[in-house]
């Protein structure tokens, strides 16, 4: 399951967490058999992220449940499940691939804290971020009209085909209304939007 409602810099998580989980994100509720209940410390693991300035080994912190036994981790929301590239690297792509650079060029220049990708990596990325937005893009505009009710928004036949540069300069306004949003990307919070239902790992 993701963080509820607070969404964390790799520094910010890590600071947070440093001595364990805090009580107050404890989950209180059972992914699994949907119970309320206060689920019980279950140890950690270690995981890296790979940002792009920065590679970080993060504790991830288990839980399980005393109704169904079940155990569940709690996931930051600047990596996704099952990843271990953050957030900030694939909207760098997607931010130079809005300003017209080509993926290949993309591919050659762009160095992370894990080196270099593929192509055919950014790509896939790229691709997997543009379908998400396809299937999600209504309920985020409806989250960001929440924000920012004056925002000029893509309608009707002005809709632009990039509506990915919309949600940028959007997302410029709404994180500067939000006191600690200044360092949190578009994609981390788009993520946050949609999965901000529990979702189990297992
Ligand atoms: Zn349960």
């Amino acid at each position: 399951m993701s963080l509820p409602e607070e969404i964390w810099t790799v520094q910010s998580y890590i600071e947070l967490f440093s001595h364990g989980c805090p009580n107050h994100l404890r989950p209180t509720m059972c992914p699994h058999c949907q119970t309320e209940v206060m689920l019980h410390k279950h140890g950690s693991f270690e995981r890296t992220v790979y940002t792009l300035l920065e590679a970080f080994i993060i504790s991830i912190f288990r839980f399980k449940c005393i109704k169904c036994g079940r155990s569940t981790s709690l996931l930051p929301n600047f990596v996704m499940e099952h990843h271990q590239v953050a957030w900030d690297v694939k909207e760098e792509v997607i931010r130079q691939q809005l300003s017209g650079v080509a993926l290949a060029k993309i591919a050659e220049d762009l160095v992370t804290s894990a080196g270099r990708f593929s192509e055919k990596t950014l790509w896939r990325w790229s691709k997997a971020i543009r379908d998400e937005l396809r299937d999600s893009s209504s309920e985020q505009w409806r989250v960001i009209l929440e924000k920012l009710p004056h925002v000029e928004i893509p309608v009707g036949p002005s809709k632009p085909v990039q509506e990915w540069s919309w949600l940028f300069r959007a997302w410029e306004q709404v994180r500067s209304m939000i006191p600690g949003y200044l360092n949190i990307g578009l994609l981390t919070w788009l993520y946050q939007i949609k999965h901000s239902r529990a979702v189990a790992l297992g």
